[in-house]
């Protein structure tokens, strides 16, 4: 059976006020969920960070290993070519041995300030990852902060936000799939999230822009959909002069 204006613009209307109640629920947890997504982006971006300062403070450890390493080979070397020097048979052995051992001994002093260098380098990275590591201690204290605040704010509402979305879930069954999708894209534009509206004290209700008397009594018969000429929002029908829409909580104001 198809159903009546009124009875969209029921459905419609009331899918409305549930959306906005949830829309208040999320208004009060304000940025900090946003907060927290960042925090948590930051501290992965640290994360990341320190692991390759660890991996080059271990490579630097392993060029000094193999370093010392080959300093023992020259060496080795060095004792190898004094025992050969002892038993030369002329002066051009002895030339030829003796250069090999400058050869050696040269190695060695590059080998050792490589590895001072490398040691300057460790120093100079375990500074940073001290720094870093401190910097993200205090961000996970920050973040920890505004979680536990988040899931406070967040188990104040659940209750009600549970109840509200199984109360949406039947509200969209009854609204036309056509209307829910226009629904869905005013809502998405709008600022306030008001897709559907009273007239107000003669206004629409979304834009506060004048309604002209004659639309007003039309939206009040109810015998098509109409929509604000200025806004594009679902006028759902002309709200009395006394009675008000209970307003939703803004602030965080109710916790202590
Ligand atoms: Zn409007």
């Amino acid at each position: 059976m198809e159903s009546t204006v009124a009875q969209k613009l029921e459905a419609i209307h009331n899918l409305q006020l549930i959306d906005s109640r949830l829309d208040s629920i999320i208004k009060v947890r304000g940025a900090l969920p946003e907060e927290v997504q960042d925090l948590e982006d930051e501290i992965a971006g640290y994360e990341t960070r320190l692991e390759k300062f660890n991996n080059e403070i271990q490579s630097f450890e392993d060029e000094i290993k193999a370093l010392k390493d080959s300093i023992k080979e020259s060496e080795k070397l060095i004792k190898k070519y004094q025992e050969q020097q002892m038993n030369v048979r002329n002066n051009r052995e002895y030339d030829a041995i003796t250069k090999e051992l400058e050869l050696q001994d040269l190695e060695i002093q590059v080998a050792k300030k490589k590895i001072g260098e490398a040691g300057v380098r460790i120093d100079t990275k375990k500074h940073d990852l001290d720094e870093l590591t401190e910097v993200m201690k205090d961000r996970q204290k920050d973040l920890d902060l505004k979680k536990d605040e988040l899931s406070t704010i967040i188990s104040e509402s659940e209750n009600e936000e549970a109840k509200l979305n199984a109360d949406r879930e039947k509200a969209v069954k009854k609204v036309e799939e056509r209307l829910l999708k226009s629904y869905t894209k005013i809502r998405a534009n709008a600022k306030n999230g008001l897709a559907v509206v009273m007239v107000k004290r003669g206004a629409c209700g979304g834009c506060f822009n004048t309604v002209p008397p004659q639309r007003q009594a039309d939206i009040r018969e109810k015998k098509k959909l109409i929509v604000c000429e200025h806004c594009g929002r679902i006028l759902a029908g002309v709200e009395d002069e006394i009675v008000e829409e209970p307003a939703p909580k803004r602030k965080r104001t109710a916790r202590s």
